[in-house]
């Protein structure tokens, strides 16, 4: 056994709500009901994600400044990465977040992480969105394949999310720590979860189970 490695969802994980979804509400470039409806099990978030963002005329720089001044982050977050660090723990983030948002909130808590997020470039009238990491596969099956890849290298995986989308790799993880609809679909699933609250659960989670 080479110990555990973790991979985690973006928005409203590491995040307490989700980003994408914020900003287009806060800016009036979605209504309620669009991002309601952007959470059914049968809905790509990277498809939802490219069309939202499609007509949002938001700069860097408003973006950045969203970052800073509104997004709240789950407690813990910055000291599981350093345990994680100190403790060989290898950590991921698989994203249908944008590097736009992502990279002024890694800079804000001045940690680097390993992550796959969408590429936002600003363009008239809107924000063009790519996956680069995602090809032909969708971003549902794309997390999984991260959980799966430390399985194959003899790793343990504790996995945290918060989506529909996620809900195919926390069926593959050995300890899920969810919140919002997750956690709902996780025991309608009988997937076992924990609810996540605080990342230092987590932490001590693995020390424990070492
Ligand atoms: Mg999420």
């Amino acid at each position: 056994m080479k110990g555990w490695a973790a991979v985690s969802d973006f928005d409203g994980t590491i995040t307490l709500r989700d980003v994408g979804d914020h900003l287009l509400l806060h800016y009036g470039f979605a209504d309620r009901k669009t991002i309601e409806e952007s959470y059914s099990l049968k809905v790509r978030v990277e498809d939802f994600m490219k069309r939202a963002f499609a007509g949002a005329a938001l700069s860097e720089a408003v973006i950045a400044d969203f970052v800073r001044s509104k997004v709240r982050t789950r407690p813990g977050f910055r000291e599981f990465i350093l345990f994680c660090e100190r403790s060989k723990v290898p950590f991921e983030i698989a994203s249908g977040g944008v590097d736009l948002y992502a990279d002024p909130f890694f800079r804000k808590h001045g940690v680097k992480v390993k992550s796959f997020f969408g590429k936002a470039k600003v363009v008239k009238g809107g924000i063009r969105i790519t996956y680069p990491f995602l090809r032909s596969t969708t971003l549902s099956a794309f997390k999984a394949s991260r959980v799966a890849r430390f399985k194959r290298a003899g790793r343990r995986v504790v996995f945290f999310g918060d989506g529909p989308n996620d809900l195919k790799a926390a069926s593959l993880a050995d300890k899920v720590y969810a919140a919002g609809r997750l956690l709902k679909l996780c025991r309608e699933r009988g997937v076992p979860a924990s609810r996540l609250t605080d990342f230092k659960k987590a932490a001590s989670f693995i020390t424990r189970n070492a």
